[in-house]
Parts: C-alpha cells; structure tokens; sequence
C-alpha cells in the first residue's frame, strides 16, 4: 500500500473506533491480552534462554572433552580446535533442527550500523533422489557473504567483492523466530579475503584485547592476577517511541526517514513533566511483554521498561553484560522491537529524533570494566590499597576522555544524532567527564600538593593511611553531562538511539587501554630501583594526570552558555555537526591510538571515514528530496486551497457588500508565496549540477550541512507555521497532537 493510500482522516477515524472498542486505557491489562503477550500464568524463568545454545544446552549436548575445549575459547580467547568445531556444528544443527530450524545464517554488523544476514538451508541433496541435513565444522565457522553491495570503503575492490564471515565464539548461537519459522543464527565477524575489518564487531573483539593486556599489567603492580581476561561491560539503555502505524502510513517522513520532516508543535508537550515513570497504557504494556517475552527465549536479561520523558517515548534496559554480548544483544532488542510493534499495529521508531521540539532518543551505556575473578575494577572499594587502585583506573579514565575526547564524538557522529546532541535536552556534542564534586574534589586535593611542591604537607597521600574512604556513590547525577560516573560506573550518554554501540566501546576500550599502558609504564618507572614505593608512585601518578587532564572534568550544567565558553577556554574540543567530527578519524593523534594498540589500521579508519561521511550525505539527500516533495504535492495544494476558500469568501462577502475582512487571506497569500521560494530554494540546492562540483564525500557533506540542511529547516519553519494557520480538515498529514497522544 502506498503511503498515500492511507490519509490522515482515514488514520485518525480508525484508531478512535479501535480506542472506543477497547475502552479505558489504564487499569489492569484485559485478560485477553495478557495471554497474548504469553505472560500470563507462565513462569520466565522456565523458558528463559530456550532459545539459545547456551552453556547449559552445550552441556546437555557435547561431549564433556569437546564442551571443555569450547569454555577455554569463549573465556580465555583461545584458538578454536579445528576438530572440535565439526562435533559442535552437528549438535548445534540437532538442537536447531528438534526445534524446527530449517536454515542457518551468520549474522554479521556491517558499517551500515544495522544487522546483516543470509539464510542458508540445512538440507542438501542426497543424490539419490533425497534430502540430508548438512552443517559441518566449516560450515558453522567460516562463511563467505557477497558483501558487493554492503560499505566496504574501498577496503575490497568490486572484482573481489567476496568477504567472509567467521563465528564468533564468545557470542553464542540462537534460534530467531519468524511468520516462517526458525532460523538458526550464528554471531560473527565480517572481514574481506586479506583480513581487513569490513564490521562493527571485528575492531571491538580487537579493543577488548588491548584493553585486557593493560589492565592485567597494572593489576599487577598491585600484586592481583586473574586467569581470566579483564573485559569490559556494557549495560544498554534504549529508548524509543511507539505509534499507531497508521500514522507512518499516512506520512511518507515517516515511512522512509523514520522521523518527521515537518509538523507544528502540539499545543501540549512535555511541559507537565507527566509522562516520566507516568502508568504505561494497556497497549504499549503489552505490547512490551510480548517483546519481553521474546527476549527471554533469546536469552536477552531485560529488566526495565518505563514510560520516558516525552508523550509516547519508553525505554528498555537489560542488565549488563560483556561488551560483545551487550552490543550484539541490543542489536537483537532493536530488531525484536521493530518486529513486535507491527504486529500489535504499533511503530516502533528509533530514530534519534523523531518529532522536533521534544526530547529525542539515546542509548546510554554504561561502562565498566573487570571480569568474574576481580569483580568490578571502577568500584572505589573499601580499604586504602583497594583506592589506590581504583585511583590509578579513575585516572586512566580521566586521561582518555581528556587526550581523545574528539574520538569519543566522532563514533557517536551521525546526521541523525546531530539532531539531538547539543540541543537542550541530550548531552552537549562536547565530551567532558562528571565525577561528582566529592571524586573531584579528593582528585583536586592530589594536584594542591604538587602545587604546593614537595616540602609542604599534603592534604592527601596514597602512601600514608590518610586517603579517606572514597565515596560509594557520587550521589547527584548530573544529567547535562555526556560522560558520567555513577558511582561503580560511567554512563556515556551521547550513543544515539539507532546506532549500533559497538563504536562506542571501541573507542572507550581503546583508549582505556592507552591510558592504562601509560600509566602502568608510569608505575614501573617510578618504582624501579626500590626507592619509591607503590603508594608514592601512585600518589605521583594522580598529580601528574590530574596536573595533565583535569580540564575535562566538569560537574556543572553542559546544556548552559557558560559552559560551551568556558570548554573553548580549556581547549576541549566542539564539534557540532558529523562532517567535522569525523575528520577526527584521519588525525595522527587517532590513528597512532588505534594502530598503536591493534585495533584499526590506518586504511580500516579511513575506509570508516569515507563510508561515515557518505552515510550522512546519502541520509540528507534523501531527507532533502523526501521534503522537496512533500512540500510540492502535499503541503502547498493544501495551502493553495485554503487560501482559495478565503479568496471566495471574501469574493462572496463583498458581493454581498458584507464587511469583507481580508487580513486572514493576505497573511495566507504572504505565507504561501514564501512557501514557495523555500520550495524552489530548496530545488536548486538540490540541482545535480550543483553536487556534481563537489570532489569527494567530505565536501559533499559540508555542502548538506552548510547549504542543504539550513535549506530544510527554513521551509519546514514556514510550512509549520501554515499548519497553524490553515483550515485543520483541509492539512494532508498526521499533526503531532494526533501522532503522540493517539494511542
Ligand atoms: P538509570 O536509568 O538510573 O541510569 P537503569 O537501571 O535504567 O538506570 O540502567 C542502568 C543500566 O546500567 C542497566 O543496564 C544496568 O545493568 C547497567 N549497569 C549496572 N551496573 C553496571 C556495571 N557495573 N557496569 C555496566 N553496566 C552496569
Ligand atoms: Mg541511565
């Protein structure tokens, strides 16, 4: 059905006859939909994971000397057996067949930030006239995926447009369910034939390397080993908005960019602070225990869900788990959303900002890093040695986000984000650091004693016992900030809504890893020859960092003037819009970091530029031409018409020699010639010839932000304005009061 198909009014009556039907909205769910959602009378923990080919389906079906083969290569990252993959293969086809899989599929993250797969069948010809069911050792670790038309940079040429994808071992294998059936879904990597990194997940396995190296070396210097990896962690909060699909249906903005090109603010919106934890009605609630539902069987630990800031935004959020996990989990949550919705004639939209002037959607992540054996290495703990070390990750911290705060924007870049960071309501596109005013000032305290110089008595000494008990918890969270440490853990708040998180953390665990191998290096030099201990060295550590880097903590409010003055004067690093914060990618300061440490070579990180960059202008231009058109063929004829009807009625009036009052029609007539002009200004900055001059995406991409976008905003304003203006049954496209309060 074409969007068109669908009017406004259509949309409108259909959903009040439905609202009607269903009655109240609040109150216990009705019966019949809590069964629908399954949850009714049925216990979680009894399918909880049946989905998946978890440690206990492993057990169940491996043999105990191939079953501890494969525990070594999921928690110790070493190679896999090649003759063990054959035996895991074919019981993971039994289990995946039992339960009525037919195909299998290696799903990957390509650079599109979206999750990519390609269905093979298990059965092959017997020849003899039947069928076998077919899924080797290879099979399951190695496939090839035409990847011609997914973004490779330049990284494979279109003559070799073959890549590979390998399994993921640390990712387990899970049953996707469909309309159609099941599919058997193996986690991997997606890499071209030389080796180089074409995904999300490829860079991230290589991050949490790096990272566990450092981290193990300075444990060290305290007298802590593990047998295990230091891996990070990431707990995914995803927020989202839900609306009748009707609506989508009705406004090609939404159908095809995921968010509304135009439409006047509703005369309510997030003013009465009403929504916030508010009672989630009956549709969306069950809507989100269907999804849950889900979830579980695919062994995703969702925990939350409440109603967000803005009319018609929720949010979900799963406990914590390993970076890998967390990342490849979210994508799943994002595709179970989408899915789910449809079925309950909901929109799930993701995007970072779909309705102007209320609150858009983010993804925070929260980070910390530690594994099984050493708990949580950002928890400040209880004696002096304990704080001690924390200090030494704490500053670790401090010194990545200050020497890479440009890293840490660029990753999170996209058209659709720019939307939302720095405008009031998600955190300012500049990267500081919250700590509390406690945490900072105990760190304040170190850097008065350097000042002070070595004579003098210190307020604070990691050697001596006279380090107080830390904070546990910093208490105030301030919600202006883009990264924040909420007392056992930091919170980057900047990850938009739809992207994938895996950029994040690769860049968080990156340059975690810089600052550890700088400050371990630091320890060892100060404490060689025996004459400083661990505790002065420590000490001199958090002066020398807090001397370095303190310019990037900042606990006051970022969405203020102030503070976008005050960065400038500390030299932190602002950038506004996507095009300038990804040149990031190509400075020498990123690319020694990520070639430094493993994690990107110098042609991956351009590769990643120029798709980045392309992905903006693409997302542009189709926003540009979707609003040139929409303007054309919906919103002008509508104006048109309107402004006809006065004319008549004025015509009329004066025929009549009624008092004629004109001033409705002149303002129209003004409003819609302008309208107009933006229209045709528009036109002509979309003129082929026009980008036809522009060498290369990085130009092309200054050319939406500086030509192309401003172009947008001045007609949409125009058309909102007529939107208030004109005669409400005569308006073709859902208003936002509609959108956000029909449910
Ligand atoms: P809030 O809305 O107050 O920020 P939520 O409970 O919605 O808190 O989300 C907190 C998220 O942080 C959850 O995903 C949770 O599992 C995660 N989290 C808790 N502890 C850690 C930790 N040590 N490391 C990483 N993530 C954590
Ligand atoms: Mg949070």
């Amino acid at each position: 059905m074409s969007a068109r198909n669908v009017s406004r009014s259509n949309a409108v009556l259909e959903i009040s006859r439905r609202r009607r039907e269903e009655g109240p909205d609040t109150g216990p769910l009705p019966a019949a939909d809590a069964l629908h959602a399954g949850t009714a009378g049925e216990d979680p923990t009894t399918f909880y994971g049946c989905n998946v080919f978890d440690d206990k389906a492993m057990r169940r079906h491996l043999p105990r000397s191939v079953y501890r083969s494969l525990r070594k290569t999921m928690d110790q990252g070493e190679r896999l057996d090649p003759a063990v993959a054959d035996v895991v293969a074919s019981a993971m086809k039994d289990w995946a067949m039992e339960r009525g899989a037919t195909h299998y599929t290696h799903v990957f993250y390509p650079l599109t930030g979206l999750t990519a797969e390609k269905h093979d069948g298990f059965l092959v010809p017997d020849g003899m006239g039947g069928a076998l069911a077919e899924f080797s050792g290879t099979m399951l670790v190695k496939g090839e995926a035409d990847g011609s038309s997914l973004p490779s940079g330049g990284l494979r040429s279109t003559f070799e447009a073959r890549g590979y994808t390998a399994w993921d071992v640390t990712s387990p294998a899970y049953l996707m369910e469909s309309a159609g059936g099941l599919v058997l879904c193996v986690p991997t990597v997606f890499l071209s034939w030389t080796g180089l990194a074409l995904d999300k997940k490829t860079p991230l396995l290589r991050s949490g390397q790096a990272l566990s190296r450092q981290a193990l070396r300075v444990l060290r210097l305290f007298g802590v080993e593990s047998s295990l990896p230091v891996l990070s962690n990431g707990g995914l909060e995803q927020e989202y908005f839900l609306i009748d699909d009707q609506f989508v249906s009705a406004r090609p903005d939404l159908l095809v960019a995921g968010r509304t090109l135009f439409g006047a603010r509703p005369a309510k919106g997030q003013e009465f602070e009403d929504q916030y934890y508010g009672v989630i009605p009956n549709r969306v609630l069950a809507f989100m225990m269907d999804v849950e539902k889900k979830l579980f069987r695919l062994g995703v630990p969702v925990r939350t869900r409440h109603n967000e800031a803005a009319p018609s935004q929720y949010e979900i959020a799963p406990m914590f788990e390993t970076a890998n996990l967390a990342t490849d989990h979210n994508q799943l949550i994002m595709t179970v959303l989408r899915k789910t919705a449809r079925r309950h004639g909901l929109a799930c939209l993701l995007h970072e900002k779909p309705f102007a002037g209320i609150n858009g959607s983010g993804k925070h992540l929260n980070y910390s890093i530690g594994n099984a054996e050493l708990g949580n290495l950002f928890d400040p703990g209880e004696t002096p040695h304990e704080n001690a070390q924390f200090l030494v990750f704490l500053c670790a911290v401090i010194r990545a986000v200050h020497r890479h705060a440009g890293f840490l924007r660029a990753v999170v870049a996209t058209a659709s984000n720019d939307l939302r960071l720095g405008a009031h309501e998600a955190p300012p596109a500049i990267m500081s650091l919250f700590l509390g005013d406690e945490l900072t000032d105990v760190l304040e305290q170190f850097r008065a004693g350097r000042v002070k110089g070595a004579g003098e008595r210190r307020m604070m000494n990691v050697g001596v016992d006279t380090l107080p008990p830390l904070p546990a918890d910093s208490g105030d969270r301030n919600r202006t900030s883009p990264f924040a440490f909420v007392g056992n853990r930091f919170e980057f708040r900047a990850v938009g809504s739809a992207m994938s998180a895996a950029g994040a953390l690769v860049a968080l665990n990156t340059m975690l890893a810089e600052s550890l191998d700088f400050a371990a290096t630091f320890l060892e030099e100060q404490m060689a020859g025996g004459a400083v201990s661990l505790g002065q060295a420590v000490q001199r550590l958090i002066e020398d960092v807090m001397e370095e880097h303190s310019a990037v903590i900042f606990n006051g409010d970022g969405y203020s003037d102030i503070w976008h003055r005050e960065a400038q004067r500390r030299g932190l690093p602002d950038y506004p819009a996507t095009p300038d914060a990804l040149t990031v990618f190509s400075s020498p300061e990123v690319i020694d970091l990520c070639e430094g440490y493993g994690v990107f070579t110098r042609a991956e990180l351009k590769a990643r530029q120029d798709i980045y960059l392309e992905q903006y202008v693409k997302s542009v231009r189709t926003e540009a031409s979707l609003a040139a058109r929409m303007a054309r063929t919906m919103i002008y004829p509508a104006v048109c018409r309107y402004r006809k009807e006065l004319a008549d009625s004025v015509a009329a009036a004066r025929a009549l020699d009624l008092p004629a009052d004109d001033a409705a029609l002149r303002e129209v007539a003004e409003r819609t010639a302008r309208l107009e002009e933006a229209m045709n200004a528009l036109r002509d900055v979309m003129e082929e010839t026009r980008w036809a001059g522009l060498s290369g995406p990085l130009k092309k991409a200054h050319y939406c932000l500086h030509a192309v976008l401003p172009s947008m905003s001045a007609l949409r304003a125009l058309a909102d304005a007529l939107e208030e203006l004109v005669a409400d049954d005569l308006w073709p496209l859902p208003s936002y009061q509609e959108m956000l309060f029909m449910k």
